[in-house]
């Protein structure tokens, strides 16, 4: 799993879609849907849907054996605890105790094992690849995320308005926006005709 390598197009129910980077893999698929007011962003419908999303990079994981409709609860759960951990963190406050058990439970499982292809030059993922195994894998890089030098590089959109989360891998780690071409434009925007209004 490269950093750089990470980002999904994310499209708004209202129409329109942007390219939205959280900088980890298992942060990318907390946005991949939810629960509540955030039910209307659901792109996980059926269990297939969690294997097409497991499939694409940087994780591409193939599924060997069809996502089971339990796997795509569990895949909930997890994506709403990593979701809360994520928050509870870029908050500075300390993560709920279920949520951490949580994705400790997930990350429990055997994750996926990687196998290096005939050729000698690249790698893949050995059969059975199975959707609990993908899920303990996206789990361990959360641990790995939360207890590790980055965890004070999580942090919420700055816009007041937007709570995607994102851990900002930038070297100088001044990162704001989930994505400058949706909140950092409007805020360039909104400042120019503030400045604007207030120039004589
Ligand atoms: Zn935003």
């Amino acid at each position: 799993m490269r950093a750089n390598a990470t980002g999904r197009v994310l499209h708004d129910p209202k129409g329109g879609s942007f390219r939205f980077d959280a900088g980890a893999v298992c942060l990318d698929f907390a946005h991949t849907g939810g629960e509540g007011r955030y039910a209307v962003f659901e792109t996980l419908h059926e269990p297939a849907d969690l294997g097409e999303w497991l499939a694409q990079p940087p994780l591409a994981a193939v599924m060997t054996v069809p996502v089971a409709a339990r796997e795509l609860t569990a895949a909930k759960t997890l994506r709403q605890a990593i979701w809360d951990a994520a928050h509870a963190q870029a908050a500075r406050h300390p993560l709920p105790a279920g949520t951490v058990a949580t994705i400790n439970r997930a990350a429990a499982a055997a994750p996926l094992i990687p196998a290096l292809a005939a050729d000698g030059t690249t790698a893949g993922w050995a059969p059975p690849v199975r959707a609990t195994q993908a899920l303990s894998t996206l789990a361990r890089e959360m641990i790995e995320l939360l207890s590790g030098p980055l965890a004070e590089r999580i942090r919420e959109c700055a816009s007041d308005n937007c709570p995607l989360v994102f851990v900002d891998t930038s070297r100088p780690g001044a990162r704001r926006w989930c994505a400058m071409e949706r909140c950092g434009n409007r805020h360039k925007l909104r400042a120019l005709r503030a400045r604007r209004a207030t120039d004589p």
